[in-house]
């Protein structure tokens, strides 16, 4: 902060010098804050997450209204996350990732790459703990720092959150609320963090998906082979019904959630 002061100050007196002016070879420093204050400007898209969002509810899934779905992916990134990318690149199939934020630290060019193959970003905290069992301020931190993380890694400020395990409570959400982030749920559970086979993964996502839906899988949190190998059938099958994918943002905005398709509710059993 105090470097970018000085740099605009000095660049300020070159300018009010009123001599030829040469572009000033001095490049601001962009300090932390700095770019925290940039993050919270809101564009016309963030701006229709987060009034959604201050309703204080999470989404579980989008309106319905038209036949496109969005993969969600929780946990990473992890040694998994390049084949999921791969999978995706390979079907052009766009989805979010709810990020972690000691797993972005510990490889922020993976949450890099994401990005770069036009992926959502959501934060999923910093150490997946329950929040509703923590006090107000970890809640806090654990929202607040994984959002940083994210944004110094990337560039990206993200508007989408999950609680890990779905465990949500008018806490969380107020908490949620205060850093600009939706909160969302999901509608169709993969349930592929308790290792069922690539088939069965396929078999729940065709038989429980409809119009809206968002879809939970996971890339990180353990060995995620039968999610990476269940990733074309599930996109030919939902493709063979009739579905489109997009990324939870825009399925949100483009499909606007009904009261019917929003939870203020807690869920515990999820990862
Ligand atoms: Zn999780």
């Amino acid at each position: 902060m105090v470097v970018g002061v000085i740099a605009l100050a000095m660049k300020g007196g070159g300018e009010s010098g009123g001599s030829s002016a040469v572009a000033d070879p001095v490049i601001p420093a962009v300090s932390e804050a700095d770019i925290i204050a940039a993050a919270a400007q809101l564009g016309p898209r963030d701006q229709e997450l987060v009034d959604i969002g201050e309703t204080g509810v999470s989404i579980i899934r989008a309106g319905g209204a038209r036949k496109y779905v969005a993969l969600t992916f929780d946990d990473g990134p992890g040694p998994d996350t390049p084949a999921v990318l791969a999978e995706l690149k390979r079907l052009n199939v766009p989805a979010t990732f709810f990020v972690v934020g000691h797993a972005v630290a510990e490889n922020p060019g993976a949450l890099r790459q994401v990005v770069a193959d036009g992926h959502e970003i959501g934060v999923h905290t910093w150490t997946h703990p329950d929040l509703t069992a923590l006090p107000g301020r970890a809640q806090r931190s654990e929202i607040e720092n994984t959002a940083g993380e994210i944004l110094a890694a990337s560039g990206v400020a993200s508007r989408l959150f999950r609680a890990p395990y779905g465990a949500v409570d008018p806490d969380v959400l107020k908490r949620a609320e205060d850093a600009k982030l939706l909160s969302v749920l999901w509608n169709v559970d993969t349930m592929d963090w308790t290792r069922p086979s690539a088939g069965q993964i396929v078999e729940t996502v065709l038989s429980n998906a409809v119009p809206g839906s968002i879809i939970l899988m996971h890339d990180g949190g353990g060995d995620r082979t039968a999610t990476v190998q269940a990733l074309p059938r599930i996109v030919t099958g939902l493709r063979a019904r009739g579905y489109e994918f997009a990324t939870v943002g825009d399925l949100v905005i483009s499909d606007p959630p009904g009261s019917d398709d929003m939870s203020s509710k807690s869920r515990s059993t999820q990862k």
